[in-house]
């Protein structure tokens, strides 16, 4: 618009270019005129009253005739009457009478007058004057010629006479000129009338005319210019004047013309600008009321405009917003300074445009993060801020998933598939292609079904698809083809994710490699490797395990223990009770043993009453050892035959591979050695091939004996170490640590006697007592923190025969008179492994009675995160292994992300064990993790002390 307006330099030139005739031009003719008019005024009147005074002038000298002539007449007579100076007048008299006739004949001055000829005009009256007077000169001279004798004197009558008529006859000429003229100076004055009648008609119409070329010229175009001039002023900028003339008024109605026209461009221009911007504001106000993310403008520290999603945002009214809220109310007070900072930034100018991402503070004190875009601008001449802000508090949760989510993925030892609605595969994991042989870039966009085997029938397809189409959903198992040809099986799951619009969107299937098992499964049933009357494993298929596992071990590079296991008395029973009793003490011994172990380790049947067992990847020799202690117990059980009872114990040889030997000869005849040792030693008992291991075996033995009277004696303890509420700080929770004092040996650790304790079936009767100390101490302190809670650590010894939960704890505790939600009770994962529905239906007898359910020691086992899904538990306890390498960036942080955020998935809180430093302490907080537990609170230590703790953190 700036640019239509025309710079000054042509502005002025526009106004200056015409070259009119000037209008000073016609004034000046006017004025010429006019003077030119008066002039022949002057000239006119002039002339009359020039004749005038020439009539004047003569009728003067012809009234001097008159009275000449008779003065002369007079002069005459009184000289002849004597009277001498008579004659000398006389004679003075005609000659001043000739003078003044020929004046009238010839003009001349007479007088002192002018007087004109008038000869032309009266020569009649002048002729008979001339010769009367002629006679008249001849009868006065004549007269005066005669003597002058007085007494002769007397004038002779005659003579008088004749004087007396030349006399009156000159009189009457004289009368006659003067009446001719008179009548003629009449008749003059009438005529000059006239022409200064004329001559003032004659100026009236030159003045007339002046006047109309005025009002034309001048006065009726400035009336129209001024007209004009009040119609642009009133906003009609369409005036045009019409004036046709190149003068000066031309030049102003042009430059008039030229005026309005701009004007009016200029103001049409202003209006469209203006308009322009009430439209943009317009648009501006309509975009950021109806926007769905916050936009604000921000000066001086306030809001100078907020929408309502923006204040909606901040808990806030947008009123409020641009009230009394000022920018440092949204902000954490952590972060006020730093966005201080930024916002001097902007304003000096040092960064015009920004994004960036950070926490903010919500009205009723809510902390969440906002992503925020944002520029300067020019506000009533100063710098502002206008910006937009989104709430990203779930983006960022789900980028956090989505982070695990890959990660589960990429590290996970289950081949995972993605395909979409068609069955096209859409993603792979590296596990997929570790089981499948296929590298991703050959499995993604080929269709699942190359996977197919061949070994299903269409049926079994129809099925899946079925169950997939109704539910989404399909498990079992499914045998496929890798891409070296060789048929595999899989455990498969499949699940279905939907596009909003209820539409498959994905497929996404889970599978483990379960063909091991398969084939160990059909051999068990097809192979004649067995043992006919046990079904177990016979020699031979024993010394092929034994290889196998041997191998197993080196690779993972863990130790495994062989046990020889051999029945005493077994040849009495079957020398007296027969072949066929012996027989089924013989298989049920094999039941018995084959629960004592788990599926993945093997019992066999060498022959006879000799058995072996193969104990896997063992983590402790410990283990080895609670399962001989196990083998014992279940084998001294009395065996009901039929009619008949028995009772045979075993005696159990152990030797550890690689400690032992390395080979499965080797290892075999170790056995076979200890096992007489054990013999030897009275039978019903175990024996290591290590001297030193059979030493550490006696001093257990002795531990345990002791241990019988711990209880009794009241030698057991129990501390408490607090548990920290990350989110308040403040201790709620601690766990029940037992502790032996023993009289000889001093505080004993619960690490030493407790698998002691499990082996001998000690620990329910520990485990017991335990319990009601616990639940004792927590009715106390229930007193002070009404919500405290205390858990109780139990093992899976206490669950295998129905030990927990019996109605008898429950009983207890209802005689406290407190809540058994105040109980949390820490399972280990190994009792999840081997989850019966008895055991199940204990869990969920204790969860019924409101006792919560802590899995401990997390991440050391198996730590599937799939077992969390068996059976319902409140808290997991992260095992402290993983606070040891717990720094920034450390990979275990990623691990405890990934557990924290899985638990938290499944509603379960999550208490991280073995916090020893404030830096893992503040990782944990920013994990989001629920609760702390560790030497950097406190140890393990007694209740009296534990009270004064928690006393103390009351206080503070
Ligand atoms: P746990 O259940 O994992 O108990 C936690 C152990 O970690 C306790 O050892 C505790 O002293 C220790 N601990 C706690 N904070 C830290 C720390 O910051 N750093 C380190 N290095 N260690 C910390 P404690 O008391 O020796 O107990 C050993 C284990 O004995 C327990 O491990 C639990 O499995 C078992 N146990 C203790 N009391 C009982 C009980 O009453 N019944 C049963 N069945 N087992 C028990
Ligand atoms: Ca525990
Ligand atoms: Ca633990």
């Amino acid at each position: 618009m700036t640019k239509e307006v025309a710079p000054r330099e042509t502005y002025l030139t526009r106004i200056r270019l015409p070259r009119p005739t000037s209008i000073s031009h016609k004034v000046a003719a006017v004025l010429v005129l006019i003077l030119l008019v008066a002039v022949s005024n002057v000239f006119v009147v002039r002339t009359i009253l020039e004749e005038f005074h020439g009539v004047a002038s003569t009728i003067n000298v012809a009234g001097r005739l008159r009275y000449l002539s008779q003065q002369i007449a007079l002069s005459t007579v009184t000289a002849l009457n004597g009277w001498s100076p008579g004659k000398a007048a006389a004679e003075a008299e005609i000659h001043e009478y000739e003078v003044a006739l020929e004046s009238l004949m010839r003009g001349g001055r007479v007088h002192g007058f002018d007087v004109r000829t008038v000869a032309m005009d009266y020569y009649l009256e002048l002729d008979v004057i001339r010769r009367d007077w002629a006679v008249f000169r001849k009868e006065i001279e004549d007269a005066l010629a005669q003597p002058s004798d007085p007494s002769e004197s007397l004038v002779s009558a005659v003579q008088l006479g004749k004087i007396n008529e030349a006399s009156g006859r000159m009189l009457m000429n004289a009368e006659r000129l003067m009446q001719s003229m008179t009548v003629d100076a009449q008749r003059r004055q009438e005529r000059a009338l006239n022409a200064t009648y004329l001559l003032l008609l004659v100026d009236v119409l030159v003045l007339a005319g002046v006047a109309v070329l005025v009002r034309r010229q001048v006065v009726w175009p400035l009336r129209t210019l001024a007209q004009q001039s009040r119609n642009l002023a009133d906003g009609n900028y369409e005036v045009q004047v019409h004036y046709p003339y190149k003068d000066e008024i031309g030049v102003l109605a042009e430059t008039f013309n030229y005026s309005a026209q701009r004007i009016g461009n200029l103001v049409g221009n202003i209006e469209q600008e203006r308009r322009n911007l009430a439209q943009a504001e317009g648009m501006f106000r309509g975009l950021a009321e109806n926007s769905v993310v916050g936009v604000y403008i921000a000066q001086d520290g306030r809001f100078h405009f907020a929408n309502a999603k923006m204040a909606h945002m901040f808990g806030y009214t947008p009123e409020e917003m641009t009230g009394s809220v000022s920018v440092l109310d949204l902000v954490p007070e952590d972060d006020r300074l730093l966005v201080e900072m930024n916002v001097e930034r902007r304003l000096r100018g040092d960064a015009r445009g920004v994004h960036y991402e950070r926490r903010a503070r919500r009205r009723d004190g809510a902390i969440f993060d906002v992503e925020v875009f944002g520029s300067t601008m020019e506000l009533n001449s100063r710098t502002a801020t206008i910006g937009i802000m989104l709430d990203i508090t779930e983006r960022k949760k789900a980028e956090t998933s989505m982070q695990l989510a890959a990660m589960v993925y990429a590290h996970s030892s289950e081949g995972m598939t993605i395909t979409d609605a068609n069955g096209f595969i859409v993603d792979v994991n590296p596990a997929f292609t570790k089981i499948t042989g296929y590298p991703r870039e050959e499995a993604v966009g080929r269709r699942i079904s190359m996977l197919r085997s061949g070994r299903h029938d269409r049926a079994f397809y129809e099925d899946m698809w079925h169950a997939l189409t109704t539910t989404g959903q399909w498990q079992g198992e499914i045998w496929n083809r890798r891409k070296s040809g060789e048929l595999y099986a899989e455990w498969l799951t499949i699940n279905t994710s939907y596009t909003p619009d209820g539409l498959v969107y994905r497929r996404i299937a889970l599978f483990s490699d379960i063909t091991q098992k398969k084939k160990t499964d059909e051999l068990v049933w097809t192979q004649a490797n067995f043992d006919t009357l046990t079904q177990l494993p016979n020699r031979l298929m024993f010394r092929d395990r034994l290889e196998q596992e041997i191998r197993k071990a080196h690779r993972a590079g863990l130790s495994m223990a062989l046990m020889f296991i051999d029945l005493d008395r077994f040849k009495e029973v079957n020398d007296t009770l027969g072949h066929g009793v012996g027989d089924i003490l013989l298989k049920q011994a094999a039941l018995r043993l084959t629960n004592c172990v788990r599926e993945s380790d093997t019992v066999a049947r060498l022959g006879g009453d000799e058995f072996t067992m193969i104990l896997g990847e063992l983590s402790s020799e410990a283990d080895a050892e609670r399962i001989a202690q196990d083998v014992l117990n279940r084998l001294a059980e009395p065996f009901v035959l039929g009619e008949e009872i028995a009772y045979v114990s075993a005696s159990v040889g152990i030797t550890f591979y690689p400690q032992d030997g390395t080979e499965a000869d080797d290892l075999l005849k170790n056995a076979d050695q200890a096992m007489y040792a054990a013999k030897e030693e009275g039978r019903n008992r175990y024996h290591y091939f290590t001297p030193s291991m059979q030493e550490k075996a006696q001093m257990r033995r002795r531990l345990a004996s002791d241990l019988h009277k711990a209880v009794t004696h009241r030698q057991l303890r129990v501390y408490y170490q607090p548990i920290v509420d990350l989110r308040t700080g403040k201790i709620r929770k601690a766990e029940a640590l037992v502790r032996w004092q023993h009289p000889v040996r001093g505080l004993v650790s619960p690490a030493d006697f407790i698998p002691i304790a499990e082996d001998t079936g000690q620990i329910v009767e520990i485990g017991n007592w335990v319990f009601y100390e616990a639940a004792q101490q927590l009715a106390k302190w229930r007193q002070v923190i009404p919500d405290f809670q205390i858990s109780v650590n139990t093992s899976p010894a206490q669950y295998r025969k129905g030990r927990v939960g019996h109605e008898s704890w429950f009983e207890r505790v209802d005689n406290l008179d407190f809540p058994l939600g105040g109980i949390i009770v820490e399972i280990t994962e190994s009792l999840l492994l081997e989850t019966t529905d008895a055991i199940k239906a204990q869990l969920q007898g204790l969860r019924d009675a409101g006792i919560k359910v802590s899995l401990d020691d997390f991440g050391t086992g198996y730590s599937s995160l799939s077992y969390l899904s068996r059976i319902d538990i409140d808290y997991l306890k992260i095992d402290r292994a993983f606070a040891t390498g717990l720094s920034e960036g450390s990979e275990n942080m990623v691990l405890y992300e990934a557990m924290i955020v899985m638990a938290h998935k499944l509603g379960i809180e999550v208490v991280a064990e073995g916090v020893e430093t404030e830096e893992q302490r503040r990782l944990l907080e920013k994990m989001g993790c629920d609760y702390v537990q560790g030497f950097l609170f406190s140890r393990p230590i007694p209740a009296e002390q534990f009270e004064q703790f928690i006393h103390a953190e009351q206080q503070a």
